[in-house]
């Protein structure tokens, strides 16, 4: 499509826009008197209007029921679980069995590795994205000391090359490649945080397997954002949280994926709690852990039920939009944000911004690398109305989210963030 850089044009996108009514099903946040210009939907997702109503449901049924709620609730909580999977298996491309919500996003990275990654002397690598978000830093770091390993000798970072912003593939693959039989886990990002590159995930999962290692991703930023296949890419575990882009709450329950394939096997090894345990015979209290032979088979606790509601109140409404629809319009939205940019760069003398998200493989996010007046630009931004992100040394984020932004939100964010660069 050609794109223009007026009001009129970004009005009649938003017009023909078939997703355009979400918008109101979500509290847009109030700066100066107005509806803020929210592009930070990639850190915290909105709130739909419907979430207190779910939340309040719970709380009403622990008020009438007490602990009876557990068997009697509107919505039962021993299985409220249970509503899960069914509503994920389009947004991560998982068969219901192989899905799980529970914990937080890095409690579960944690204990899917004490599945997954089990170093011994000859295998014991981990071969990862540099620049990963810090909590994957942290967890990878600890894992291998953990095990009793230098971190320094465990991980392998691939990183982009000098002058790039990107990690080429063909890079990922040549470094797995290279450490070959030593490779115990190859564990990446669905969509890197800082630069919003989307990673090439069937083909890093073909590699680590041809490798003999195992291959897990943290799709913090990508479920709700980009087209997942997990089951289909033959992917082992996966990751994510659920308070991006899926609008579930600051702190919400987190979801986790487990290959089919691994979820009977009660050889892997596991961090086990009660809620694991095989539902028919649970509550005889036996010792001996035995595990569901799905997903649910690595819950620890019973379900966070408050947390849940909210997280439920969202996924009724990605069924609603369609997370075909969705992942559709991010990209126009995403693709017109890179047009205002680089238009904003052609009507300069010089180049002002650098974006550093790779055109062919993002979601909804753009990072943009700022070569002048860096943190002015953002600080003018917030002034306007328009909730972006910074990261230093000089890097805005900016998610254009499909549920509840639109052409003319992108269009604004220009027309501000030309207002500033062109002021002396
Ligand atoms: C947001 C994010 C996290 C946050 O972890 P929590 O356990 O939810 O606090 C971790 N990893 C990545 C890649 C993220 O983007």
């Amino acid at each position: 499509m050609t794109f223009e850089n007026s009001l009129d044009f970004a009005r009649q996108l938003d017009e023909k826009d078939s997703l355009k009514h979400f918008r109101d099903k979500f509290y847009i946040p109030i700066i100066n008197g107005n509806e803020c210009i929210y592009f930070t939907g990639n850190s915290l997702g909105l709130q739909p209007k419907t979430t207190q109503d779910y939340v309040l449901n719970e709380l009403e049924d622990w008020a009438s029921f007490g602990v009876e709620g557990h068997f009697h609730a509107r919505q039962p909580w021993f299985s409220y679980h249970e509503m899960f999977p069914q509503l994920l298996t389009k947004i991560v491309g998982a068969l219901p069995e192989e899905i799980v919500v529970m914990n937080q996003l890095t409690v579960n990275l944690h204990l899917l590795m004490a599945s997954f990654y089990q170093p011994t002397k000859e295998r014991f690598k981990i071969i990862c994205e540099a620049k990963a978000f810090p909590s994957d830093q942290y967890a990878l770091e600890t894992q291998a000391k953990f095990h009793g390993l230098n971190p320094d000798e465990v991980i392998i970072e691939v990183a982009p090359r000098d002058g790039e912003h990107a990690i080429r593939t063909e890079d990922i693959i040549a470094t797995i490649k290279q450490h070959g039989s030593q490779t115990a886990l190859v564990i990446f990002g669905g969509v890197n945080y800082y630069s919003g590159q989307v990673f090439d995930m069937k083909t890093i999962t073909k590699a680590a397997h041809q490798a003999g290692a195992y291959c897990g991703f943290d799709l913090a930023h990508a479920a709700g954002n980009i087209e997942l296949h997990l089951h289909n890419w033959d992917v082992d575990f996966a990751c994510w949280c659920s308070y991006k882009y899926l609008n579930s709450g600051p702190g919400g329950v987190a979801g986790a994926f487990i290959n089919k394939k691994h979820t009977d096997n009660t050889a892997l090894p596991r961090l086990a709690g009660w809620w694991g345990y095989e539902k028919a015979t649970r509550f005889q209290m036996e010792k001996g852990f035995k595990p569901i032979a799905t997903a649910e088979g690595w819950q620890l606790s019973n379900a966070p039920v408050l947390s849940m509601a909210a997280h439920k109140a969202s996924l009724d409404i990605f069924e609603e939009a369609g997370i075909e629809n969705l992942i559709a319009k991010g990209q126009q939205l995403s693709d017109y944000l890179f047009f205002i940019i680089e238009d904003l760069n052609a009507a300069s003398s010089e180049k002002k911004i650098e974006i550093i998200t790779p055109k062919e493989s993002k979601g909804c996010q753009v990072s943009m690398l700022m070569l002048q007046k860096g943190k002015d630009v953002f600080d003018a931004l917030k002034q306007n109305g328009v909730l972006a992100d910074w990261r230093e040394p000089n890097v805005i984020r900016v998610a254009p989210v499909p549920m509840y932004n639109s052409f003319e939100d992108v269009w604004k964010f220009g027309e501000i963030v030309k207002l500033i660069l062109n002021h002396k």
